[in-house]
């Protein structure tokens, strides 16, 4: 049997011309391609986005915290469930990272643990639409709003997602960052965008973008005789995005709706194939709301043949790809010294990963190819 991946990268033609043309052009870094798209990423979003691109979301929720003033002495919410990047960016501020357990049913953070965890120093919160389900906006920014946080989306499943009608990025919150590594639900081989409607934030993120100068690079290049002009107002970063990765970027992003239909009919087959065996399998988004179906974790239940550990086993002896999102971030070596919790203390997420693995999925996934994942799993379990 040929192998099947856990992943495959949807480049074609079109995305290898336009990053030859940006080649031919004679600029490379930020510069034109990133600007036409940023604007055509804030215009897909709508409702006065602005959006900063970045050369990964660690970088963009890195900027968008520290834009909402998150320093030492503060803590911030995250979910235990998610990627080292979403708390990591904590810690680079010299602020402590307050872990919540999840939903087990939408595997999202469970905002009652969020009002138990609670401490007067909370300056944030994190919510991450794991997997590419939406979280509840309204009501992780009306938690927000009650209690004085900021809000920070880690938004890097979750293009295009929305929650009631409305796509993620679209609702109030005080940034919302997607990344664009290569396995995500769009690409720029490496990259990200910072979203923010509050013209404060994007313009300190924009300062700190590039190394705290005043103006950008292509903006000193594009203003013929003042071009050694410029003034350094903050020890900013590095994190600005290439015009070659952008170009990937602006094709990449008039394909995205159509990489979701095809994740959304893959997800479809998975669920419908996998029905009656003794699986968890994801929930579908709530009433008029949008999967981005970045992951496909399943669940082994407890009662079923074989353990989580000897299907990952199985499959890859046939050839086929799997993963698990994630190990939850307070089980991991660093967190745990810096964090110590009790057993028990996040029994959700820990529960989630004792017997959790996530199915390859991705546009250009043949049926074929998510039959054959499915008899494997069928042949293992029932
Ligand atoms: C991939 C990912 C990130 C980081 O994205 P990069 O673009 O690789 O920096 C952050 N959070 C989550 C949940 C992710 O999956």
């Amino acid at each position: 049997m040929t192998p099947i991946p856990f992943f495959r990268p949807q480049i074609g033609e079109e995305e290898i011309a336009a990053v030859a043309a940006v080649m031919r052009s004679g600029w490379l870094t930020t510069g034109p391609k990133t600007a036409e798209f940023e604007e055509r990423f804030g215009g897909f979003l709508g409702a006065g986005a602005e959006a900063l691109a970045v050369n990964s979301a660690t970088a963009g929720l890195h900027l968008a915290a520290e834009a909402c003033g998150v320093g030492p002495g503060d803590a911030v919410l995250t979910p235990t469930l998610t990627f080292t990047a979403t708390a990591e960016v904590v810690r680079y501020l010299g602020a402590d990272v307050i872990f919540v357990d999840i939903d087990p049913e939408t595997l999202l953070i469970d905002l009652d643990d969020c009002e138990r965890r609670l401490k007067p120093n909370c300056k944030a919160i994190m919510p991450v639409h794991f997997g590419g389900m939406p979280c509840d906006m309204p009501r992780i920014i009306a938690f927000a709003r009650k209690h004085g946080l900021k809000v920070i989306e880690d938004a890097a499943h979750a293009l295009p997602a929305r929650f009631d009608g409305r796509l993620i990025g679209a609702f109030d919150s005080d940034a919302c960052v997607f990344s664009f590594y290569a396995n995500k639900t769009m690409t720029t081989g490496e990259g990200g965008m910072l979203v923010t409607r509050d013209p404060n934030l994007a313009r300190r993120a924009r300062v700190m973008r590039l190394h705290g100068f005043d103006r950008d690079a292509f903006d000193r290049h594009r203003r013929v005789g003042a071009s050694w002009a410029y003034d350094v107002v903050a020890p900013g970063f590095k994190y600005n995005m290439t015009d070659m990765a952008a170009a990937i970027g602006v094709v990449q992003l008039g394909k995205v709706e159509a990489f979701q239909a095809a994740r959304q009919a893959a997800a479809q087959r998975y669920l419908s194939n996998l029905a009656h065996l003794p699986l968890w399998l994801p929930r579908r988004a709530p009433e008029n709301s949008l999967h981005a179906w970045h992951l496909f974790p399943i669940r082994v239940r407890e009662e079923a043949r074989m353990t989580r550990d000897d299907l990952i086993g199985l499959l890859a002896s046939r050839g086929i790809g799997s993963s698990v999102h994630y190990r939850p971030l307070h089980q991991l070596s660093y967190w745990r010294e810096r964090y110590p919790s009790k057993l028990g203390e996040f029994p959700m997420a820990d529960r989630y990963f004792k017997t959790a693995l996530t199915l390859p999925l991705f546009p250009g996934m043949l049926d074929s190819e998510i039959d054959a994942v499915c008899e494997t799993i069928v042949e293992a379990l029932s």
